[in-house]
């Protein structure tokens, strides 16, 4: 029974039998064991229209029979064409041109090497590190990994092998904060770019919620305080909307509560519907024009081989066909009433002793702990419900697929909230 697939995150001598996922259906997914599992998580927050969507079925095998792949570099295709079309029209104004990749991380090492890039070409050499926000993830690739949270981040063992950027403190104003409480948080940012901002090319951040640093909920005033300052001190923003992008804060994209526009924006997991992966870095013009020159150094030099596959091109396509024709934004909306409605109004639950905050932002819900050991035992209670959940830290949460309805959303709930009588 001994397996050659190396896990993630698991720690080998520790690490439990890993259920084996057979098939899957809206919601739900099943097990060979029989069980069958309504994902509180939709797989690492991707599959948005849930499991086996007959549309985006339909759209990679009808993909399949024209063209699986084909290179990006010297050559382009519809698929990839429409896509960055479609990319250009639904997020926030400015950002007009697209560099696919095939990940998350990817994407995010994309946007911070145009970023030094840019300035290089603007004549600002000097300015080749980064500013970044405790309680940020932003990816596990080497690049990445130096703009996550140095010390709670889960990459520790690595510091001394990463290039040194600057952090700001994680902003502590949250979601409903008003702008004079999150002037305090401005202050922090501020004095970091006042400080360093001769050689700070980008600020990178996942715009209001700091998801796998902790599920941080930051006010949209804050994006806009960060806009400013960026612009002051010639610093170019970079949204990291991997994880908030797809409507799971509420609204398209986390940009658009603040009516801001990154130079840089980063789009992965829901992209594709979660069916296949890859991701979009998208540009401004302004970023864009830098790179329009005529020495050897002003072309981009990155190009992933699978960049704009043209199946997960066509099924991203499809993707936001089905969010737009199917209202997935008024869905969003009623999941985040209900996790308002019984988590946020639950005052037993909140006042519990071993409670520390519970917060809810769009599509998204967390009851956070005053510490881990009382979330030892909550995945196995919820299985046995029928429930997938799978707590990290402190922080138990859901980040549902958007078909999820009221029901199921009900015993997902029920199933987070059972360790907390
Ligand atoms: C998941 C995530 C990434 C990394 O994406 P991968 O596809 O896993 O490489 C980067 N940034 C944020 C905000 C994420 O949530």
């Amino acid at each position: 029974m001994n397996s050659p697939v190396w896990h993630p995150y698991a720690h080998l001598k520790t690490q439990r039998p890993t259920p084996k996922v057979i098939g899957g259906q809206g919601a739900r997914f099943h097990l060979d064991s029989g069980e069958t599992l309504l994902d509180a998580t939709c797989s690492w927050w991707c599959m948005i229209h849930g499991y086996a969507h007959p549309r985006l079925v339909a759209a990679i095998r009808e993909q399949a029979g024209e063209l699986c792949h084909v290179m990006l570099g010297g050559l382009t295709h519809e698929p990839a064409e429409r896509l960055a079309r479609e990319l250009v029209r639904i997020t926030p104004p400015g950002l007009e041109h697209v560099f696919f990749s095939d990940s998350g991380s990817v994407g995010m090492e994309v946007a911070m090497k145009m970023a030094l890039q840019y300035h290089h070409l603007q004549g600002k050499p000097h300015k080749r590190r980064l500013l970044s926000l405790m309680k940020a993830y932003h990816g596990d690739t080497l690049g990445c990994m130096a703009v996550c949270d140095p010390e709670e981040g889960m990459h520790a063992l690595f510091s001394d092998a990463l290039p040194r950027h600057h952090f700001a403190p994680a902003p502590r104003a949250g979601f409903a904060a008003d702008p004079e409480e999150v002037q305090a948080d401005l202050d922090d940012l501020r004095r970091v770019l006042e400080r360093h901002h001769r050689e700070i090319a980008a600020l990178t951040m996942e715009p209001l919620l700091q998801a796998a640093g902790g599920l941080n909920m930051v006010s949209p005033h804050y994006l806009r305080g960060a806009r400013a300052l960026c612009d002051e001190f010639d610093v170019l923003l970079i949204f990291d909307e991997v994880a908030t992008g797809f409507g799971r804060t509420g609204r398209l994209f986390a940009a658009e509560h603040a009516a801001v526009s990154p130079d840089i924006m980063v789009l992965s997991k829901g992209l594709t519907g979660g069916y296949l992966g890859h991701a979009a870095t998208l540009a401004s013009s302004r970023v864009h024009e830098a790179f329009i020159g005529d020495t050897p150094l002003h072309a981009f030099m990155h190009g992933p081989t699978f960049m704009g596959n043209p199946l997960a091109c066509r099924v991203a396509l499809e993707s936001l066909a089905v969010f737009e024709q199917e209202d997935y934004l008024g869905r969003i909306d009623r999941l985040s009433r209900v996790l308002q409605r019984e988590l946020l109004e639950d005052a037993d639950l909140r006042a519990h002793p071993e409670v520390a905050d519970v917060r809810v932002l769009g599509a998204t819900a967390v009851i956070e702990a005053k510490d881990a050991s009382s979330l030892r035992g909550v995945a196995d209670y919820a299985r046995r419900q029928g429930v997938w959940l799978r707590p990290f830290g402190r922080w138990l949460y859901t980040m549902p697929a958007y078909i999820t309805n009221e029901d199921e959303m009900g015993r997902i709930i029920e199933a987070m909230k059972a360790s907390f009588r």
